[in-house]
């Protein structure tokens, strides 16, 4: 059994502890929250009576355990006339204990979702409370609803958690859907659809006086041949070892995109039509030089070409007009002979 607390000087700073004692051995012996239990338990722990304390102790230990009548009867005998105490001072010492609690309500109501209003008809029913059992249900009524405040934070937190859980995986998916829409499913590159929407805001940067761009027309050499003689699986490969090549070569602004079967497009910002030539330059040489081999068989696949046509964005000029500058600039490379690069006019 625990020890009665000493009595302390200050009456509702002594009166919120033994409430919290007073809570924990309700709790410790599976006493129901009602007010008679509340007060028994309240002036145990205020230790005033130690005859009193006995008789709780005798009670709790006891086979029958504690009844409500058996509980009455103490309070009878011992809060309400056994000790002389007045209605009126257990009145007051408990006003002092509720009062305390709903301070510490109020100053948490700023800060959580306690009711205020629920807090307001509580302190009204105090005003008019001249019972003690009045009061020790009020407190009763305070305590279940600060318990079912709590339980309601801790749901609404795990609900905000699961809904925040929620949120981050739809964002996922929503960036991985709009990400697979605009990207070619063989090479990883950017596709077709993610090339004409680069294109369109490179035209309206350029029309509001960022810097020009240039954009590349790339198409391998006589793809049709490496299909023939080696198969389309192996055709998609070569491909695949194409856009790698390419895509080592781009930097910080660089846009590549697979514009179409054997064709690629890079957007090349801020960079004039002589550096754009040298890059161009750049790839047509780097993809000369990839020795590809079928991975399973050693078989050499040979060399691999592409044909390039540059053009610089003039102001004012649409995607589809560019496009055809810098495609006609490609078919020029091609008639040519192929693997070389020809300036749009
Ligand atoms: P050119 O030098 O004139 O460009 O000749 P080419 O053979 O490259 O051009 P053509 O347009 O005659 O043939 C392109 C070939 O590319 C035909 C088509 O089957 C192939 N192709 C297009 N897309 C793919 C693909 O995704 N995978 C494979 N394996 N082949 C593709
Ligand atoms: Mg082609
Ligand atoms: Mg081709």
């Amino acid at each position: 059994m625990t020890e009665p607390a000493t009595k302390q000087d200050s009456a509702s700073a002594s009166a919120a502890e033994h409430l919290r004692l007073a809570l924990s051995m309700m709790g410790k012996h599976g006493l129901p929250p009602i007010p008679i239990n509340y007060a028994l338990m309240y002036f145990y722990v205020s230790g005033e009576d130690l005859d009193l304390n006995e008789k709780i102790d005798e009670l709790l230990d006891s086979r029958s355990g504690w009844t409500p009548e058996a509980a009455q009867e103490l309070f009878d005998c011992h809060v309400c006339q056994g000790d002389g105490r007045s209605n009126e001072a257990l009145r007051e010492e408990l006003l002092a204990t509720v009062a305390n609690i709903l301070g510490m309500l109020i100053d948490l109501s700023g800060k959580t979702a306690v009711s205020n209003d629920k807090l307001e008809q509580h302190i009204e029913k105090l005003a008019h409370s001249k019972d003690p059992q009045e009061v020790l249900s009020v407190a009763t009524d305070i305590i279940s609803e600060t318990r079912s405040m709590v339980d309601q934070a801790r749901q609404f937190e795990s609900t905000l958690l699961d809904t925040t859980q929620e949120i981050e995986q739809l964002k996922d998916e929503l960036f991985n859907a709009r990400r697979q829409a605009t990207m070619d499913a063989l090479t990883g590159l950017n596709n077709r659809r993610g090339f004409d929407e680069a294109l369109k805001e490179a035209i309206g940067g350029s029309n509001e006086g960022d810097g020009g761009f240039c954009l590349l027309m790339i198409d391998i050499d006589h793809f049709k041949n490496i299909n023939d003689t080696h198969g389309h699986l192996v055709g998609d490969k070569v491909l695949v070892g194409v856009a790698k090549m390419l895509h080592k070569f781009m930097r910080g602004n660089d846009f590549l995109a697979r514009y179409g079967g054997e064709e690629f497009a890079v957007l090349l910002r801020d960079t004039p039509i002589t550096g754009a030539f040298s890059v161009a330059e750049n790839l047509r040489k780097g993809i000369e030089k990839l020795r590809l081999k079928h991975v399973k068989t050693g078989q050499q696949i040979g060399q691999v070409t592409i044909s390039l046509g540059v053009a610089c964005h003039r102001k004012g000029e649409q995607a589809d007009d560019l496009v055809g500058r810098c495609d006609k600039a490609l078919y020029r490379a091609k008639s040519l002979g192929r693997n070389r690069t020809v300036l749009a006019d």
